[in-house]
C-alpha cells in the first residue's frame, strides 16, 4: 500500500501569498525576484514619492536596469539575458510593486522597442540596436497611437513614402512612453505596402518630441508627443519582417504579458499596506481590521490577488511553452488590471483620509493603474476580443 504523504500543517499563512504561489517558482525565478525586489527597495522606494510629486523620471535608471540584465531580459542573444517569460513577468510584478512608471520603463524598452527589432529586424539592425539597448545605453520608445487614432490604429495618418532609396516619414504620434528621453523610436506608419515599422534615431532631421505635462497618473514616467516632419530615413530603417497591423499588435501582446504580472505588484503593495493599517488603526475601541466589513474587504482583496497572480503564472508557463494566444493575453490583461484597480480602490477606503495622501503608496498606485487600464488595449477592447473568441462574431466590423 502506498504510504500517505505526510504534510506539515502550516500554522501561519503568509497574508500576501495565501496560495503559496512561491512554491511554484524555480530557484532561478526566486533569485531574480529577490534581486528586483532589492532594487525596488533600495532604488525606487526612497525616491518615488518625490518623483511622482514632481512629475519626474531620471533616465539614468535605465542604465541601472540594463546593468542588472533586466532590459529585453527574455530575448535570446544580442547582449540580452535570455531568461524565461515567467522571470520577465516576475520582474514586472516586483517593479510595479514599486511604481507602474518603473515597470512601464522596463516594458517599453524590452517589449515594445527591443522585441520588434529582435523579431522583425535584419541581423544588421539587431547587431546595431539591441546590445546597447540591453545595456541601457540607448533608450527606445514605441510610437503607434496618434491624436485621432488610439483603440483603432488601422486609420493612422503617419505615413512613409519611398523617395529613391530612402523613406520619407511624416506624422504625429501621441501618448508615447519614454518619447522625450528616447534615443530611437520604433514608429508605425502607412506606406504603399500597408503598415510598416521604422527605427527612427533621435538625431533624424525633422524628428521632435514634446512632453505631455499635467498628468495625474504615471507621473514618474515620461509621456510625449512625437512629431515627424519629412524625416528622411535610409532603406534599412524599415523592419522587413513586419507587415500590416500584425507588426504593432504582436508587439503589444509582448508588453501586455508584462502588464498582466505587473499590476499584481501594484495590487500587492496596496493590499499589504491596507492589512497593516487595518491591524493598527483603532476606531470604536478596536482595530478596524477586527470589524467584519473590513475583514470582508481584505478577504476579497486577497482572493483576487491570489487568483490574478496564479493567472499570470499560468499564462507565463504557457508562454514559455510557446502556446500562449493573443486571446489569452487579453483575458489576463482584462482581468488583472480590473482586479488590481479594484484592490487598490478598496485599500484606499480602508485607509480612510490617509488613503489620499502620498504618505502611503495607495493613491499613487491607484492613479497609475488608471493609465494601465487604458494603454495597451483598453478594458473595452479586450472585452470585445474575448467576445469575438466566444461568439465568432466580430464587434469591430
Ligand atoms: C500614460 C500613457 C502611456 C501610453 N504609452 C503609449 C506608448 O508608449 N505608445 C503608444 O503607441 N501609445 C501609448 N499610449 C496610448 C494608449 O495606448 C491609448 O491611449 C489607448 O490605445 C486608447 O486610445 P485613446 O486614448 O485614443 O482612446 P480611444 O480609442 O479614443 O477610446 C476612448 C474610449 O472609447 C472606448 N472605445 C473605443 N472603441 C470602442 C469600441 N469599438 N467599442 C467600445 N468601446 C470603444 C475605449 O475603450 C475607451 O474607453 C499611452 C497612454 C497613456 C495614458
Amino acid at each position: 500500500m502506498a504510504k500517505a504523504r505526510t504534510q506539515t500543517p502550516r500554522t501561519h499563512a503568509d497574508p500576501i501569498d495565501l496560495l503559496d504561489v512561491e512554491a511554484l517558482l524555480t530557484d532561478e525565478e526566486r533569485m531574480i525576484r529577490d534581486t528586483v525586489r532589492g532594487f525596488v527597495k533600495d532604488r525606487v522606494l526612497p525616491v518615488i514619492d518625490e518623483w511622482f510629486e514632481a512629475g519626474h523620471f531620471d533616465k539614468g535608471v535605465i542604465k541601472e536596469l540594463g546593468a542588472l540584465g533586466l532590459l529585453g531580459m527574455h530575448l535570446k542573444g544580442y547582449g540580452c539575458a535570455g531568461t524565461n517569460a515567467v522571470s520577465y513577468g516576475i520582474t514586472c510584478l516586483e517593479m510595479e510593486a514599486g511604481d507602474s512608471g518603473f515597470r512601464s520603463a522596463v516594458s517599453v524598452q524590452g517589449s515594445l522597442s527591443m522585441w520588434p527589432i529582435w523579431r522583425y529586424g535584419t541581423d544588421e539592425q539587431k547587431d546595431r540596436w539591441l546590445p546597447p539597448m540591453a545595456a541601457g545605453e540607448l533608450i527606445g520608445c514605441f510610437g503607434l497611437t496618434e491624436p485621432d487614432f488610439g483603440s483603432d490604429p488601422s486609420g493612422m495618418r503617419t505615413h512613409a513614402r519611398r523617395d529613391g532609396g530612402d523613406w520619407v516619414l511624416s506624422g504625429t504620434k501621441m501618448w508615447i512612453t519614454n518619447g522625450g528621453i528616447a534615443d530611437l523610436a520604433v514608429v508605425w506608419a502607412q506606406t504603399d505596402e500597408g503598415i510598416r515599422g521604422f527605427v527612427v534615431p533621435r538625431e533624424t532631421k525633422g524628428f521632435e518630441t514634446r512632453d505631455i505635462e499635467r498628468k495625474l497618473s504615471l507621473r514618474a514616467s515620461v509621456t510625449s508627443e512625437l512629431v515627424f516632419d519629412e524625416c528622411r530615413l535610409p532603406t534599412d530603417a524599415m523592419l522587413p519582417g513586419a507587415r500590416g497591423l500584425r507588426g504593432p499588435l504582436s508587439t503589444l501582446n509582448e508588453a501586455r504579458f508584462g502588464i498582466i504580472w505587473g499590476v499584481m505588484g501594484a495590487a500587492r503593495t496596496c493590499f499589504e499596506t491596507a492589512v497593516e493599517y487595518a491591524k493598527t488603526r483603532v476606531q470604536f475601541g478596536k482595530p478596524i481590521g477586527s470589524h467584519q466589513l473590513t475583514q470582508r474587504k481584505l478577504a476579497d482583496m486577497a482572493v483576487e490577488l491570489g487568483k490574478g497572480t496564479l493567472l499570470a503564472l499560468h499564462l507565463g508557463r504557457m508562454k514559455d511553452e510557446e502556446r500562449l494566444t493573443s486571446e489569452q493575453v487579453s483575458f489576463g490583461k482584462l482581468n488583472n488590471v480590473r482586479e488590481a484597480l479594484n484592490i487598490c480602490r478598496e485599500a484606499r477606503t480602508i485607509l480612510g483620509a490617509n488613503g489620499i495622501t502620498l504618505e502611503y503608496p495607495i493613491i499613487r498606485h491607484m492613479n497609475n493603474l488608471e493609465s494601465v487600464l487604458t494603454y495597451e488595449g483598453t478594458t473595452e477592447i479586450h472585452t470585445l476580443v474575448l467576445g469575438k473568441a466566444l461568439t465568432g462574431l466580430d464587434a469591430f466590423d
